[in-house]
């Protein structure tokens, strides 16, 4: 009890001196002597996460934060998810909590679930030969923490963070922070051709964080570009979907230079200007991959909007919505409301809202920013907003079949020209004269 007391009373007087003489506090990243640098934000690891360290490592094995986590702490970004790195097994972690899924068996992962959150543990891993470019063939669970830093893609994501403060920095990561870098760990073409994707990890990072690609990464990006043909739809597309929420769309453009989207996409370019207008639309993966592919059709770099997004393997409503915006954004949008509305009565609210958002990235418009006042409004455009419905219709003896329905769309067609009229009187009063 004395000893964790004391324990506590040391820890508490470190941050403290830390924080109060900041530059000068020392950071110790064994192994490599004592680097000097400010106090980490450890105020920003959730408890649950810091009892997950410490169940780690009361239990005699190493558990550090790495990865995402770390360097978004770092920087003082939002945090999503908590990554741990161990050289604790599967069954060991397992026997440790409570409550755990096994998530990644194969590659040593386990998530743990606390009543606050999650964390995926991980065992220290090196990755074997990687034969198809995409995974490695074999992992071997290690015990040494370097030798799971050093399969890590970009210096930034290969530092680790223990629980007493110390961060292990074997690739520079903190400067590379600094610096604003993504540069990869080891020699970037070999690292591009064990797993392409690490290419446009590298282009999501930089569009992410708005940080640079180093000279030698960038250079070996152009060599390997055409091992992106090897990559699954389904990974292309969700870095290719990052980039475009992020604050910094017109990266996918230079993916695009650096013909990292081979055979999905005609060799081309897009202009940065086109593509920084989405940045400018709300983070909606729908609207920015519609108004991204307003923009290849516009260039002529793909031959049909909804076979690209049905070949990005994009969920149906996503490619029936975006494939119908693009095709609505050829023409410019009406401005009024009533046309919008009638535009809304037959396409629907999110084929609207794309189209929209595409005229955004042709045009720059801002049809979506109207489009947004119509359906906030409240105004009636669809049947199911009416003030009456079939059955009260039915009520004045209205039988169901076409003249109902006839009716009912002929009383639409009217409140959108009028919208003050939405009135249930009112609108059974001109139902009779409608049948009269
Ligand atoms: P975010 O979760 O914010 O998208 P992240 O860096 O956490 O970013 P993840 O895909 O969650 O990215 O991966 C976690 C960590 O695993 C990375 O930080 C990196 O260290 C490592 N990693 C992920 N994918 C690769 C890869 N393809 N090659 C090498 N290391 C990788
Ligand atoms: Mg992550």
């Amino acid at each position: 009890m004395i000893i964790i007391l004391v324990g506590y009373f040391y820890k508490s007087v470190y941050f403290a001196v830390s924080v109060v003489f900041g530059g000068f506090s020392p950071i110790r990243a064994p192994g490599y002597g004592w680097t000097k640098g400010r106090c980490f934000e450890l105020s920003r690891v959730p408890d649950y996460i810091s009892g997950i360290l410490r169940t780690l490592e009361t239990a005699g094995f190493q558990a550090l934060l790495v990865g995402g986590c770390l360097r978004d702490m770092l920087l003082d970004r939002p945090i999503h998810d908590w990554d741990i790195a161990t050289s604790a097994r599967s069954q060991d972690i397992i026997s440790l909590f409570p409550k755990t899924v096994r998530t990644g068996e194969r590659f040593g992962t386990v998530m743990v679930v606390n009543g606050e959150g999650t964390a995926e543990v991980t065992t220290f891993r090196s990755d074997g030969a990687y034969s198809d470019g995409r995974r490695p063939d074999s992992v071997a669970f290690v015990s040494d923490l370097y030798e799971d830093l050093k399969r890590r893609d970009f210096t930034i994501n290969a530092m680790a963070l223990g629980e007493d403060g110390a961060l292990v920095d074997p690739y520079g990561g903190r400067e590379d922070l600094e610096r604003q870098v993504i540069r990869c760990v080891g020699d970037p073409a070999s690292r591009f051709s064990e797993d392409a994707l690490r290419m446009f990890r590298a282009l999501r990072f930089s569009a992410q964080l708005g940080f640079e690609i180093d000279a030698d990464t960038r250079a070996a990006i152009e060599k390997c570009a055409g091992l992106c043909a090897a990559l699954s739809a389904e990974r292309v597309r969700d870095e290719t979907e990052k980039i475009l929420l992020s604050e910094r769309p017109e990266r996918a453009g230079t993916a695009l230079s650096l013909e990292l989207y081979q055979g999905r996409i005609k060799d081309g370019a897009l202009t940065d200007g086109k593509l920084r207008r989405l940045a400018a639309l709300p983070k909606e993966a729908g609207l920015r991959w519609c108004a991204f592919c307003a923009l290849l059709f516009a260039e002529n770099l793909i031959h049909s909007p909804s076979d690209f997004l049905r070949e990005m393997r994009l969920d149906t409503k996503t490619v029936r919505d975006g494939a119908a915006g693009v095709k609505a954004a050829q023409e410019p949008l009406p401005e009024s409301w009533t046309d919008i509305k009638r535009l809304l009565a037959k396409q629907g609210i999110q084929a609207v809202r794309c189209a929209a958002a595409a005229e955004k990235a042709l045009r720059d418009t801002n049809a979506l920013e109207t489009v947004s006042d119509v359906l906030e409004s409240g105004e009636c455009f669809s049947v199911r907003q009416l003030a009456i419905t079939g059955d009260d219709l039915m009520e004045y003896g209205f039988k169901k079949g076409i003249i109902l329905g006839n009716t009912l769309k002929a009383l639409l067609a009217y409140v959108i020209e009028n919208p003050q009229d939405n009135r249930r009187k009112l609108l059974i009063e001109l139902a009779q004269e409608i049948r009269l």
